[in-house]
């Protein structure tokens, strides 16, 4: 199935309101009328030392999406930014509507909180390492999960704005993106849009599900009538993922590419339901990553249709791809092709997302 939807020939999406990219009218006489832009930002969390991975996505960035848009950026640290960090973006980021921030995030949004009961996160971790959980003893990474999964949107250069896309360094982007993403999630009322859908490895995530049962037993009205349950909890694909986390099926958006509304995150169904996780421990005692917290929350908060398959977006975070079969890719990746080598369909859950969640509408929109 996987290869039947990603082989089908595409072009743009088929809706009334889609908004183009203005003409570039930088020739002499021309009055510019300055495009309008959504309340909207590009956002990453980086090291100084990723700059010149960083460099190579920014320039992709900008050629395939953003020199026609110039939307803002907003590159986020737990430490400063050096000069020569920010010396090399400035050098690539330099037209005159373009806006820029560098920001630090305060340590107490950042490192790990005080009442974690260090005693069972080493007995947590020990184990996670024994069943080679990646990253499982770096106390950065955790952090790093955890502010993305609950704390980034209330920073306070990110407060200003509703709209947010998601970029790591190191992602290729393949094809051109003519219209405005931001003014499409807008004007079709789409609360988050994600291209990868993938299985996580259950051990990061063990008691997850667990604790969002009992928070939902509590808290039944925050539930989305048309949530996205049975993708949620589809076992047949990688029963050992179900039994293993008590429910869940370990399917994610994976979020190192996300485009979102900060305001589903802001709200109160998310707001209290992240407040549980926090008091729970889990991103330190196992390693809850942002993309389950960000997807099991869409999932059981959210109406499903307000969630979008940007299938358009020719996306790689090795080892996988997103590659549509579209003309605007200009064959810059192969078409339905999800990893380089190998076979790594296994690892995806767009299947499940395609035939049990996804409307007639959704799926004939391009
Ligand atoms: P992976 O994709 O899960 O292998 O994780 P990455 O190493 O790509 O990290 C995810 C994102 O968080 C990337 O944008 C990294 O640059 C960023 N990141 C990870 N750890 C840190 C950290 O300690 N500090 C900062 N500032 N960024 C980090
Ligand atoms: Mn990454």
């Amino acid at each position: 199935l996987y290869h039947e939807i990603l082989t089908q020939k595409i072009a743009l999406p088929k809706v009334e309101n889609l908004v183009m990219a203005p003409a570039t009218q930088e020739g002499e006489g021309m009055t510019e009328t300055p495009y309008q832009r959504e309340n909207a930002t590009l956002v990453v969390l980086v090291r100084n030392n990723e700059v010149r991975k960083l460099l190579v996505t920014i320039k992709e960035l900008e050629l395939r999406f953003n020199n026609k848009f110039h939307y803002p950026y907003v590159f986020l640290n737990n430490k400063a930014f050096n000069d020569d960090f920010k010396n090399k973006i400035l050098g690539v980021l330099n037209h005159k509507d373009q806006e820029v921030f560098f920001e630090k995030i305060d340590p107490s949004d950042w490192n790990q909180p005080a009442f974690i009961d260090t005693q069972k996160q080493n007995a947590g971790v020990a184990h996670m390492v024994e069943e080679d959980v990646a990253y499982a003893n770096m106390i950065s990474y955790h952090n790093m999960c955890r502010y993305n999964s609950g704390k980034f949107y209330h920073h306070s250069r990110m407060a200003n704005y509703k709209y947010y896309w998601r970029f790591e360094p190191g992602t290729r982007y393949f094809c051109d993106i003519d219209y405005d993403v931001f003014k499409f999630m807008a004007a079709n009322k789409k609360v988050y849009g994600f291209v990868i859908n993938l299985y996580d490895i259950p051990q990061s995530v063990e008691t997850l599900w667990a604790t969002t049962i009992k928070f939902i037993e509590e808290n039944q009205q925050y539930i989305h009538p048309n949530g996205a349950f049975s993708w949620l909890t589809e076992s047949v694909q990688n029963l050992h993922k179900y039994e293993m986390t008590k429910g869940y099926s370990t399917c994610h958006f994976w979020s190192n590419f996300e485009i979102g509304d900060m305001d589903f995150y802001r709200g109160e169904a998310y707001s209290k339901w992240f407040d549980t996780l926090e008091a729970a421990g889990g991103f330190y005692y196992e390693r809850w990553g942002d993309a389950p917290v960000h997807s099991v929350g869409l999932g059981l908060f959210a109406d499903k249709d307000s969630i979008h398959w940007f299938r358009d977006i020719g996306y790689e975070h090795p080892p996988y791809l997103n590659c549509p079969n579209l003309d605007r890719c200009q064959g810059r990746c192969k078409a339905g092709a999800f990893s380089r080598g190998g076979n790594l369909l296994g690892e995806s859950c767009l299947s499940t997302w395609w035939e049990k969640e996804m409307s007639e509408v959704q799926r004939g929109l391009y």
